[in-house]
């Protein structure tokens, strides 16, 4: 048998295996993580990174310390990393970051929403400006980037788009209204999304983690301290981890890595969904 015979049927084998999920290869994908400089974000990144894939990292932090972190992921990914530092809260400028991960790339294949804040405060007392701001980046700006992302992806006729949710989006808890809101909405939109998208080989879902020890949840421990009047081992353990059957933190690592299955061909089929990491808290 000729060589270009032999290698022609090793290409279809390839193709064969990887239509039914198996060697499925991400390498050469373009991933775009909002807030991957810190927490759940990074640890996406660091996850994609492995696989091979190009990122384009978000988020706000120390200068030096990012351009570390960018260097350390190109080493790891053996592919190109872009660092953008756009402010998620503005709409022209997240039309600025998608352009520019489609003048390097071509597009984004797989897009993570994941760039959130919280704010603790009773409704009557929770300050205008930071509901607004909560909503600009915890609802909003998932709108625009996947509005925008879309177009590429329908070409493709291959996509992921995957927010990180939260336990509140299936749920509330007081002193949380602006992020219970916006969570509740993503998970509605990411619903709508996935109907839009079902024929085009593109799946759009959410996860939704119970309480990830990351800045975000030790940054909310001294507003809670004083919105109910608790001491921080209390917060820890009456309120944060109190509706946790597991009585652990969830870590980024068990995130990111349902993040990965979602990206593969074997999670082709998962869309619409959103999956709950949250050990055991919105199954009561
Ligand atoms: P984090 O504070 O570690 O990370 C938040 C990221 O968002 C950072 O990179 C930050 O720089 C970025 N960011 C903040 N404001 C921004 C802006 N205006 N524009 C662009 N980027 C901005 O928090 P985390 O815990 O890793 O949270 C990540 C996501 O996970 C959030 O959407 C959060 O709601 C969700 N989540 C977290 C938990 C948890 O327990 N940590 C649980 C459920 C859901």
């Amino acid at each position: 048998m000729a060589l270009s015979q032999i290698s022609l049927i090793a290409v279809q084998r390839n193709l064969a295996r990887n239509r039914h999920g198996d060697h499925m290869t991400l390498k050469g994908k373009t991933a775009l993580i909002t807030g991957s400089t810190s927490g759940i974000g990074l640890a996406y990144a660091k996850a994609l990174a492995a696989e091979g894939v190009n990122l384009v990292i978000n988020g706000f932090g120390d200068a030096e310390a990012i351009e570390r972190e960018r260097q350390a992921l190109e080493a790891q990914s053996g592919a190109r990393v872009l660092y953008c530092g756009h402010d998620l809260t503005r709409t022209d400028q997240i039309e600025a970051m998608m352009q520019e991960a489609a003048n390097i790339f071509g597009g984004v294949d797989i897009l993570i929403n994941n760039a959130g804040l919280q704010h603790v405060a009773p409704v009557e007392e929770f300050p205008a400006e930071k509901w607004n701001l909560i909503i600009a980046l915890n609802l909003s700006s998932a709108f625009h980037t996947s509005r925008l992302a879309i177009p590429y992806m329908k070409q493709q006729k291959w996509g992921r788009i995957i927010q990180t949710a939260s336990a509140h989006s299936l749920t509330a808890s007081p002193f949380k209204s602006a992020y219970v809101t916006a969570k509740h909405g993503i998970a509605g939109l990411t619903k709508t999304i996935a109907l839009e998208t079902a024929t085009f080989g593109i799946t759009a879902n959410c996860i939704s983690p119970g309480y990830v020890w990351t800045p975000l949840v030790e940054n909310q421990i001294p507003d809670t301290m004083k919105a109910r009047g608790m001491t921080r081992e209390q917060v820890m353990n009456d309120v944060l981890l109190a509706g946790q059957p597991t009585k652990q933190f969830v870590t980024v690592e068990q995130v990111a890595a349902t993040a990965l299955f979602l990206c593969s061909d074997a999670a082709a089929n998962i869309t619409g969904a959103n999956i709950s990491v949250d050990g055991g808290w919105t199954a009561q």
